[in-house]
């Protein structure tokens, strides 16, 4: 076989459909969140950047930073370790009793990222539950779908936040068969919110256990920042909460919370934790001391939500259809790589604004989108600027015919994100098509 050929062939394709990612090179600037550095082709300029998942900009926290730079100093740059063959540092423990603290439960468990914490979790409790069953939300993330395929485990998709759908389904179960319900609070590329209370009602009526995947709530949702489980008052409902460190907290890592002996269990038997080196201390404690301020101090929350208000008002303004959702993600449905791709171009090089095409197969075909999240950080001024820089990029790009429509039944279409990314089998095809939606 010519393998580089094949290489070739696999990106030609790639590219024909618009779908070929391009990596935009930045550099962060601490003390001026959100702007960047970029290049391109030998030429710098500071670009405004509207789609980072620091959600609040912790990435550049003058204590956070202080708290890595004290423990690099001190324990210098690597863990020296798993966790279990001397990678354990002081800075693991207490960031591990703050999330079991911050979630309210007894216990939490690090993993190296978020991705690493669903699917070594998922994969272990899929692999070591006789005959388990999982039952898990058809648009759930990549790392949920991976860590279940793992586990080798029967697993059965339910329709989107849909609880009529997941009960019918637990009920076609045999009662003694151990479960796990499996979804995320908010879904992060429609920004909307899973109804957490009723699905632990059904998982509880069938004896299963719950899995809630708050990665994108953590550190912005709830009195502490515990997410929409604390702001719903239901996290004592759920069997695990799953997070990250590397969203709102600004850092990286991830982690599951749970019972003592669920933790223990993971830590003993998930081969994706026993045999990775544990994360650097100097980012244990960079991570401890994020959570630590999130916790106390609602005003970066409260003024984020203030931000995505204000975002949401002035695009209405304009008449720039987003897709509703009560969270912080405000998605502009594109419908059309090709189209996503060329609007993303055009911010950037005639306006400095940075905004990532997001295509399949992040998104299913058909509901390509440019996905804006604003931070505590961006001004009235950047928000006016961005609105402006997408009307002129609205008023050169896209016909005038198709300017403002949002779909056949007057929503904007963006159901079935699903599995395409993982060729698993929550592989779902995009029933509906947008016609165009900016
Ligand atoms: C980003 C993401 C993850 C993975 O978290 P990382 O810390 O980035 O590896 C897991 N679940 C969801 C829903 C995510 O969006």
């Amino acid at each position: 076989m010519d393998y580089e050929a094949m290489f070739r062939g696999s990106l030609a394709e790639l590219r024909g459909e618009g779908a070929y990612r391009v990596f935009a090179d930045l550099e962060r600037m601490v003390g001026a969140f959100p702007r960047a550095i970029y290049r391109r082709d030998g030429v710098a300029k500071v670009v405004t950047i509207w789609c980072s998942n620091d959600y609040l900009g912790m990435g550049e926290n003058p204590q956070v930073l202080g708290a890595m730079h004290r423990a690099l100093d001190r324990s210098g740059a690597g863990a020296g370790g798993t966790r279990n063959i001397s990678g354990t540092s002081h800075a693991h423990v207490m960031l591990e009793a703050e999330l079991a603290a911050l979630h309210g439960k007894p216990a939490a468990l690090l993993f190296n990222s978020g991705y690493a914490s669903n699917w070594a979790t998922l994969g272990t409790l899929g692999a070591r539950l006789p005959n388990c069953v999982m039952f898990s939300d058809e648009l759930n993330h990549a790392s949920i779908i991976e860590g279940i395929r793992h586990s080798r485990c029967e697993v059965r998709i339910f329709k989107h936040n849909d609880v009529a759908d997941l009960r019918a389904k637990l009920a076609a179960v045999e009662a003694r068969v151990p479960k796990i319900v499996v979804f995320e609070s908010v879904y992060s590329m429609d920004g909307d919110i899973a109804p957490i209370s009723d699905i632990c009602d059904v998982a509880d009526a069938h004896g299963a256990m719950t899995y809630l995947d708050e990665v994108h709530a953590v550190g912005l949702y709830g009195h502490e920042g515990g997410g929409i489980s604390e702001l719903h008052g239901v996290r004592d409902r759920l069997t695990m909460i799953e997070g990250t460190l590397a969203k709102a907290f600004g850092v990286v890592g991830g982690y599951i919370a749970g019972s003592r002996d669920l933790c223990d269990f993971i830590r003993s038997f998930a081969s994706g934790f026993i045999f990775s080196t544990a994360l650097p201390p100097s980012v244990a404690a960079g991570a401890l001391e994020s959570i630590k301020l999130l916790r106390r101090d609602g005003r970066r929350r409260a003024r984020h939500q203030n931000r995505v208000s204000l975002l949401r008002k002035k695009l209405d303004q304009a008449g720039i259809a987003h897709l509703e959702n009560p969270s912080h993600i405000v998605p502009i449905m594109v419908g059309e790589p090709r189209l996503c791709k060329q609007m993303s171009d055009r911010l950037l090089d005639l306006h400095d604004i940075y905004v990532q095409p997001i295509n399949y197969p992040t998104v299913p075909r058909g509901t390509e989108r440019l996905r804006l999240t604003p931070t505590p950080q961006h001004t009235d001024e950047d928000i006016a600027k961005l609105v402006d820089a997408l009307i002129e990029v609205r008023s050169s790009l896209v016909p005038t015919s198709q300017q403002g429509r949002v779909s056949r039944n007057g929503r904007p279409l963006t159901r079935t994100r699903s599995a395409h990314r993982t060729g698993s089998e929550h592989r779902k095809p995009s029933a509906e098509t947008v016609e165009a939606t900016v």
